[in-house]
């Protein structure tokens, strides 16, 4: 049999417009669906979406063939069944949305029967072969069945009016929840839109009676559907484990295949070789860089899972920790009192207030009397820190002349360094009294505790401790020096957290908190000062620098 050519009357501008405006929504839609379907894991929603984009594919391939086409049979036979796929699709975006919008069951239930009782008459008359009359020749169309355009029309109408009511409900419900607001929006504007932007175009075509607006129109498809894209990358929506770099993959090989189109419809071989090169040039320039960026991307996206795995690290750090000073503070109270009383009685033993003690037990009783008070001592520590960590601690400030004092300190500790051989100086510069406004007891308790551990850490040799000032910063500085066993870099960087002992401390002292330091800077900086530590190294002597702000 011979084949009919009649179509003339399309144009071939028209021919390629039909071309790219149906070919681009074909491409984007099946290789979303392909991705959604691979990637997918709830199911349900990834096979509704998956069939929605085959029958959308399916419909555009058929209303491509009526445009293009000077085929009599191939018109026909594509036109005929265009109606019903067109509903079709309707009915399968409609699932899709009711399930991802979180529809009640019985509603979506209700939906899904009505929406396939409605689909059958439609279907009954396109098997029937009722769905187009005859070829209208002069204007290279099909002469349609009124009644079924009639029906899809509204069928089409009333399917974007249940979305829009179904995600109106919906978003109401999920008002507070951000995210889910954010993703059900999304996926509304994109699905109406998508659907309004069809059916709109549709009408206005038939009432106007121009056509190509339908071609236009097409064009605009490929946006909603990369919007949904997004909705279901960013959102979520499968439960997907693919990120944003998919996306741009699926971009990438969408205008890969455009480009490659658009070749083919080149008659002119220098115009072909030219686009062609520069294609090539693209294409190959595009896919080194999304090879950098897909690496990138992978690397990112590791960084920030183990930013996360961290944050819930130092969360559940932080819980334990207010847990172990909770501890401390407890048992430290309890310790108290029980101290207190065998500090007590030790020194009652010792004056003889329970009648002289026997020679042999002088030693034993002094030993029972220095224990219990460096015990008493580290109890106040920990509770001092606990204090400092739940805001509790108190501070009394007052005006004080700070070289004094650091004198007195000095004088009290000498005797002990020359119980090690050691010498203790002080020095300073300081004419007039430097005043410092500060809580007196806490900073003598600080810079007693500085000397002390110069003295425990230092083997011989001598400490010497200067007092200083800045005018023009108003700052006063004690600096404390020794010749003792050091620190390398690291220990400085921790000594002054809770607990914090470096190696050779532990050598050469066993006994100790680690808490002086923490605490003496955390007073520190309650009177808006700091405490730091410099040394050139292990055996190379230390220096801490406790720095105040001057009154005057
Ligand atoms: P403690 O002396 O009870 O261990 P500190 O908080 O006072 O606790 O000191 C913390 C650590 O800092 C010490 O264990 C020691 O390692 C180091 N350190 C402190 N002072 C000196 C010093 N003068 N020389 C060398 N190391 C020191």
């Amino acid at each position: 049999m011979d084949l009919i050519n009649t179509c003339f009357a399309t144009t071939n501008e028209v021919r390629t417009l039909a071309y790219y405006s149906h070919l681009l929504p074909i491409i984007v839609s099946l290789l979303l669906g392909t991705v959604v379907l691979l990637y997918a894991k709830n199911r349900n929603k990834a096979i509704l979406f998956f069939t929605f984009v085959v029958l959308l594919s399916l419909w555009l391939t058929g209303n491509l063939v009526t445009w293009v086409s000077n085929n009599y049979y191939l018109v026909a036979g594509f036109w005929s069944y265009l109606d019903f796929v067109n509903i079709l699709f309707y009915l399968f975006i409609l699932y899709f949305l009711l399930i991802d919008v979180g529809a009640s069951k019985r509603f979506q239930i209700g939906a899904m029967i009505t929406g396939f009782l409605a689909s059958i008459p439609p279907f009954i008359i396109t098997l029937a072969g009722l769905a187009v009359y005859e070829f209208d020749e002069p204007n290279c169309e099909m002469i349609g069945n009124d009644w079924l355009a009639l029906y899809k029309l509204s069928f089409e109408w009333f399917v974007i009016v249940v979305i829009v009511l179904t995600a109106i409900i919906s978003l109401i419900k999920v008002y507070s929840k951000r995210n889910e607001f954010k993703r059900i929006l999304l996926t509304t504007i994109s699905t109406v839109g998508f659907l309004a932007i069809f059916s709109g175009t549709e009408f206005l075509a038939t009432y106007t009676g121009v056509y190509e607006i339908n071609l236009y129109a097409l064009f605009t498809l490929p946006v909603f559907i990369l919007l949904l894209t997004i909705s279901i990358f960013e959102f979520r929506t499968f439960k997907m484990v693919v990120d944003s770099i998919s996306m741009v993959r699926v971009l990438f090989a969408i205008f890969a295949i455009v480009t490659i189109i658009n070749l083919f419809f080149i008659d002119d071989t220098g115009e072909f070789i030219i686009t062609g090169t520069g294609a090539a040039v693209t294409l190959g320039f595009g896919l080194l860089v999304l090879r950098s960026a897909t690496r990138e991307a992978s690397q990112r996206q590791q960084i920030e899972h183990l930013a996360k795995r961290l944050k819930q690290a130092n969360k559940r750090l932080k819980t334990l920790d207010k847990q172990k000073s909770e501890f401390v503070s407890i048992a430290s109270h309890q310790l108290r009192s029980p101290l207190t009383a065998i500090i007590g009685y030790a020194s009652l033993l010792q004056e003889g207030s329970y009648g002289r003690i026997p020679a042999k037990a002088k030693q034993p009783v002094e030993r029972i009397y220095t224990s219990a008070r460096s015990m008493a001592e580290s109890v106040e520590d920990y509770l001092n820190v606990s204090r400092i960590e739940s805001g509790s601690m108190k501070y009394e400030m007052s005006n004080f002349n700070l070289k004094d004092e650091v004198e007195y300190i000095c004088d009290d500790l000498r005797t002990d360094a020359m119980k090690k051989g050691l010498v203790l100086f002080f020095k300073t510069d300081l004419d007039s009294s430097a005043m410092v406004h500060a809580d007196l007891g806490k900073i003598k308790q600080s810079i007693h505790n500085l000397i002390n551990n110069s003295i425990k850490y230092t083997e011989k040799g001598k400490i010497t401790v200067l007092v200083r000032d800045d005018v023009k910063k108003k700052k006063i500085y004690v600096e404390i020096s020794d010749t003792g066993i050091g620190m390398d870099e690291e220990t400085i960087s921790n000594i002054f957290q809770k607990f914090e002992r470096a190696v050779n401390a532990n050598k050469t002292n066993i006994q100790g908190t680690g808490l002086g330091l923490y605490m003496a800077l955390k007073i520190a900086e309650a009177m808006k000062g700091t405490v730091r530590a410099e040394s050139e190294g292990e055996g190379k002597g230390s220096k801490f620098i406790m720095e105040l702000p001057l009154v005057k």
